[in-house]
């Protein structure tokens, strides 16, 4: 809030430095009788009055001053002076400053959107093959056919995945380009937009040997290559026209990320399992960024339970219960 007072001593200005320590409520008052003409004071609510700032070295008069009060504090204002008009006209400069403010934010959040939506126009090379469109920032090697019928293979294992159905992935060979898709997902591998777009995006990749680039700088294992990423993502996708927004949005963390890792690559499971009774730091997602828990609870249900896939997806079980009987298995 912002006070302009009219009239007082040179020595206003000491008051006001006293009164900037002063937690009572008399502060604001003591300043107003004090501060010489022109001058700005800012004072912010909190518990009581409390002055935050005061600038007391201005010694030009400040083109027009209002009368006494506003904001905030016109309950006290004196009667029968301009005061109201000043109020009237702070409140309204606020109000357009908010208006604006809000607009601006609605544009950019609307923008983001559609960039989300159609980011095409930020990558300039194409290649369509086994269902995919993949985008990228720079020209796409004959290789990246191989590595995208990897990851066909992966989703033809899936009784989720709609085959008919094309998937656009957006190969982000910046860091900063990722970082902006991707936002606060900026160190993971890639991301899925389920809610915006349906796009799939990756971080940097060597798309010549199927191979994407960690946010340490260094290429993934092996058994994780660029064909599991676009797996994966993509049966976020999936996923997510399964069960619709807020289906989706209900969905575990450990179903969700299990059942992609489950279609997306094959790993252990007789290990798995032995990693997950001993607490191996490789079965603790928070610790070792993999899902190789969520993969072995997701296994376990189809292929020891006989739970469906679609099943899994739209009445997840408790993940506790899952654990525990996991917990108790003599072996795979
Ligand atoms: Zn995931």
């Amino acid at each position: 809030m912002t006070l302009w007072v009219e009239d007082g001593p040179d020595s206003g200005s000491l008051v006001g430095m006293q009164a900037n320590h002063n937690r009572s409520g008399d502060a604001k008052d003591n300043l107003l009788e004090h501060l010489p003409k022109g001058e700005c004071v800012e004072f912010k609510r909190k518990k009581k009055w409390k002055i935050t700032r005061a600038s007391l070295t201005s010694t030009a008069p400040l083109p027009p001053p209002p009368r006494t009060y506003e904001g905030d504090v016109t309950d006290r204002a004196p009667a029968g002076g301009s005061g109201g008009a000043d109020v009237r006209h702070v409140t309204l400069v606020r109000r357009r400053s908010l208006r604006w403010l809000l607009a601006c934010v609605l544009v950019i959040g609307v923008g983001y959107a559609l960039l989300l939506a159609h980011p095409q126009p930020l990558f300039s090379y194409e290649l369509q093959h086994a269902g995919m469109v993949v985008h990228a920032t720079q020209p796409i090697p004959d290789e990246m056919r191989a590595t995208l019928d990897r990851a066909r293979a992966r989703l033809n294992t899936s009784t989720i995945a709609d085959p008919e159905r094309v998937h656009h992935v957006f190969m982000c060979q910046s860091r900063w380009l990722f970082a902006l898709l991707a936002r606060n997902h900026y160190q993971a591998g890639g991301i899925a937009n389920v809610y915006i777009g349906q796009n799939v995006f990756l971080r940097e990749s060597d798309m010549q040997h199927d191979r994407l680039i960690g946010a340490s700088a260094r290429p993934t294992p092996p058994d994780r290559p660029l064909s599991y990423f676009i797996a994966h993502e993509i049966m976020h996708v999936e996923h997510g026209r399964l069960l619709g927004a807020v289906g989706y949005s209900r969905l575990p963390k450990w179903a969700d990320d299990g059942h992609a890792d489950y279609v997306a690559r094959d790993i252990d499971l007789s290990r798995a399992l032995k990693g997950l009774q001993s607490g191996a730091p490789d079965l603790d997602p928070a610790r070792s960024g993999l899902y190789v828990r969520y993969h072995l609870m997701v296994a376990y249900l189809i292929e020891k339970k006989h739970v469906e896939p679609r099943d899994l997806l739209e009445h997840p079980r408790e993940r506790d219960a899952i654990e525990r009987e996991l917990a108790a298995l003599q072996a795979w």
